[in-house]
């Protein structure tokens, strides 16, 4: 079990402080100063008594700040953080600036097992799931470094349902008014499709926005792009869907790859609209983005838009993506493409 108290929930703190000897309300302190204050030094927890504070760091706890290795920005305004973590794997982070909105899309994993075609993440040696405090950390470090951040949508290296009990307690975490506050509404949670996991999410106490990478409107076609569609299926994932929606009450997110001759005809066009047929949702139309480790192209513009037609005459409300970061790899499918190239300068390096 991790020593890392950024990785801790209020009850968790409380058993490790009545470990100690001491009062339980006490932990309430740690978590406020942690994750409404940013603090990273134990001994600046003042409310607790300096015995307690050494005998926490006597105990090897400590509260863990993401190293920045790098940090690129697009002309467009998107930031690209890369983290290095303290085993040396490294992960990546995108802030994205659209008018008012400034949404950070955050990494899981480091490297993913899914293996999507499209994506570069998926061609990384997978190493390990991230700790919830290492996810959270992602936003804290951002916003000291950066900004406000105004929506989180875990959506960057690796599969977030996957790395499930860690995910949830970020979730939890920053949504906890006595820390961050973030509003549930302003978090959303990505997934290829594990739809057992979507079920169970349905039952959390925090249910965060769902985003589902669906990419295909048939089996066929959606297991050549995504090989967790032969053992979860687009009915059964559409099933699990049904079950968030009638929880959440809010629409759900479609993010739909755009890749030139594969998915992007009229005539899947067509086939999402009967798939998507009687669900509350947005399809999120998102131009595919080279990289290095596939031969795909994007579709284009004039063909997204034909795309877009058919289905918003069908009533199916949807949203072009503009391509953002792509000259620094922090378009969507690219995280993790030049992770190689990265050097370790522990140093933070705008390269504008
Ligand atoms: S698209 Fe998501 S789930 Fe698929 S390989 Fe990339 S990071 Fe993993």
């Amino acid at each position: 079990m991790s020593n890392d108290l950024k990785d801790k929930t209020v009850k968790e703190l409380e058993q490790i402080i009545a470990g100690l000897g001491q009062k339980k309300y006490l932990a309430e302190y740690i978590f406020q100063f942690i994750h409404a204050e940013d603090v990273t030094d134990i001994l600046k927890i003042t409310p607790l008594s300096k015995a307690l504070r050494e005998q926490l760091i006597e105990n090897d706890y400590h509260i863990s700040r993401l190293n920045i290795l790098n940090k690129l920005t697009d002309k467009d305004g998107t930031i690209k953080y890369v983290f290095g973590l303290d085993d040396g794997s490294r992960i990546e982070t995108v802030l994205l600036l659209d008018d008012k909105r400034r949404t950070l899309c955050v990494s899981t994993q480091a490297g993913c097992k899914m293996g999507c075609v499209f994506c570069a993440t998926g061609k990384i040696k997978f190493r390990r799931n991230l700790s919830a405090g290492e996810i959270i950390d992602q936003v804290y470090t951002v916003q000291k470094d950066s900004a406000i951040i105004s929506n989180i949508v875990y959506m960057g290296m690796g599969e977030p349902l996957e790395n499930y009990d860690a995910v949830v307690k970020s979730v939890q975490i920053l949504n906890n008014p006595a820390g961050r506050n973030i509003g549930i509404r302003h978090i959303t949670v990505s997934t290829c499709g594990l739809a057992p996991a979507i079920k169970k999410l349905a039952y959390e106490n925090v249910r965060p926005r769902l985003a589902i990478s669906l990419n295909a409107p048939t089996d066929e076609l959606r297991t050549s792009l995504m090989p967790i569609n032969k053992k979860y299926p687009i009915a059964k994932l559409l099933d699990a869907v049904r079950t968030y929606q009638i929880k959440l009450k809010e629409r759900v997110t479609f993010e739909y790859v755009m890749i030139k001759c594969i998915n992007d005809t009229l005539l899947h066009a067509g086939q999402l609209v009967k798939l998507l047929r009687g669900i509350k949702c947005n399809v999120n139309l998102i131009e595919y983005n080279p990289h290095g480790g596939c031969k795909f192209k994007g579709s284009g513009t004039e063909q997204i838009s034909h795309f877009a037609e058919v289905i918003e005459e069908a009533g199916i409300e949807n949203t072009i993506r503009l391509k953002k970061g792509s000259s620094i790899c922090a378009a969507c499918g690219q995280l993790g493409a030049n992770l190689n190239n990265v050097q370790s300068t522990g140093d933070s390096i705008k390269n504008e």
